[in-house]
């Protein structure tokens, strides 16, 4: 682990980030595509932090959230606009005085919702804890890339504004921060994590529960090509690189939705020895979301950026075109001259 990441405190959330929070009214609250636990905790928190302040909140995530995910919606706020035709973007922009977006501060993340957010006057605040915050993007924007998750500065705004949290926003800021520690289990669940999560649970939440309802509801088709995936796998360069792809031909033959493959590259990395893990996910003919992961102290955040994605040093993740082995091919030079960078480098070298 790395002690910047361990030792990770809050700096100070921008006064014109909280102004702009206290000042608007009709407030549209925006996450990344995909939405996971953190994305979806973050938004819905921080909803009801502008609902309890009186505003007229909105929350539109572009794509479903993954069923075991929807109860951290408790009041089911979130629309989806790829769900409902008569959500239009530019109107939902045009509607708003204020956009809020959480989880990302990279435009494209954005999705669908970019166009209209890029071209509109509304001024865009962000909270995020990614590594490429586009920081001119924003009139304020508070991004903290040694946070574990966006979920616990959430936690931080509603200290700083002197908000209570009820215990259902305590609940959905424990998943985000729970899932993308991956349960406090990664490096980037520093001291400050762990005191985040006793908070949580002082306030009410009840982490086995959550725990069972998130990790223990698979489906046993989902199982069935987890085992596909594992085993596919293939261990290069000595054991250092591990990856596998899932393509669209399990994924149709084992009938698993998209939303339902979270979490596979974390039980794919469970190889001793490998350091770098990528999981390669057919989305499209010619299309593969790559999700990369360190288990060691190279930054796969330099691979994803190699191919215009982005994410964190352990965990990253890209989109790739062309044909499967094309896109493996790619991947594995990026590893590979990652490795050798390293051999080369007295400074990184850990031999
Ligand atoms: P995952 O592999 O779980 O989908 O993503 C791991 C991390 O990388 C997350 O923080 C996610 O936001 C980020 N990430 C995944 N795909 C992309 C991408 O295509 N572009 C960028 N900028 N970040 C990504
Ligand atoms: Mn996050």
């Amino acid at each position: 682990m790395s002690s910047a990441e361990s030792s990770w405190s809050p700096g100070e959330i921008p006064n014109e980030l909280i102004t702009a929070l206290e000042e608007c009214e009709n407030p549209l609250v925006l996450t990344h595509i995909y939405p996971d636990g953190d994305a979806l905790g973050s938004a819905i928190a921080i909803h009801r932090l502008l609902k309890s302040s009186g505003k007229n909140p909105r929350t539109i995530l572009t794509h479903p959230v993954p069923e075991k995910l929807a109860f951290i919606d408790h009041d089911g706020e979130a629309e989806v606009l790829t769900e409902n035709p008569q959500l239009n973007p530019e109107d939902l922009v045009d509607a708003a005085d204020l956009v809020v977006v959480v989880d990302t501060s990279a435009p494209d993340r954005l999705g669908l919702m970019e166009p209209a957010v890029t071209s509109s006057d509304v001024p865009r605040i962000c909270i995020d804890h990614h590594l490429e915050g586009a920081y001119e993007y924003f009139s304020a924007i508070w991004c903290e890339p040694g946070s574990p998750a966006t979920g616990n500065l959430i936690f931080e705004v509603f200290q700083r504004m002197g908000i209570e949290l009820d215990r259902d926003t305590a609940e959905s800021l424990f998943v985000a921060l729970a899932t993308d520690t991956g349960w406090f289990r990664h490096s980037n669940a520093g001291f400050k994590a762990y005191e985040y999560a006793a908070r949580l649970v002082q306030l009410g939440v009840e982490a086995d529960p959550v725990y069972n309802r998130i990790f223990q509801s698979f489906s046993h088709e989902r199982t069935l090509s987890l085992g596909d995936l594992l085993s596919q796998s293939v261990l290069s360069e000595d054991g250092k690189i591990l990856h596998s792809v899932f393509t669209e031909e399990i994924r149709s033959r084992r009938g698993v939705s998209m939303e339902e493959l979270d979490g596979f590259v974390d039980s794919l990395g469970q190889v001793k020895g490998a350091e770098i893990v990528f999981l390669v996910v057919e989305i499209g003919p010619m299309r593969y979301k790559v999700s990369l992961r360190s288990h060691g102290d190279f930054s796969v955040h330099a691979i994803a950026t190699r191919f215009g994605g982005g994410g964190h040093a352990k965990a990253a993740g890209c989109r790739l075109e062309g044909t499967e082995v094309e896109v493996v091919s790619r991947l594995l030079d990026a590893c590979r001259d990652l490795l050798g960078e390293s051999a080369t480098d007295p400074a990184t070298d850990r031999a």
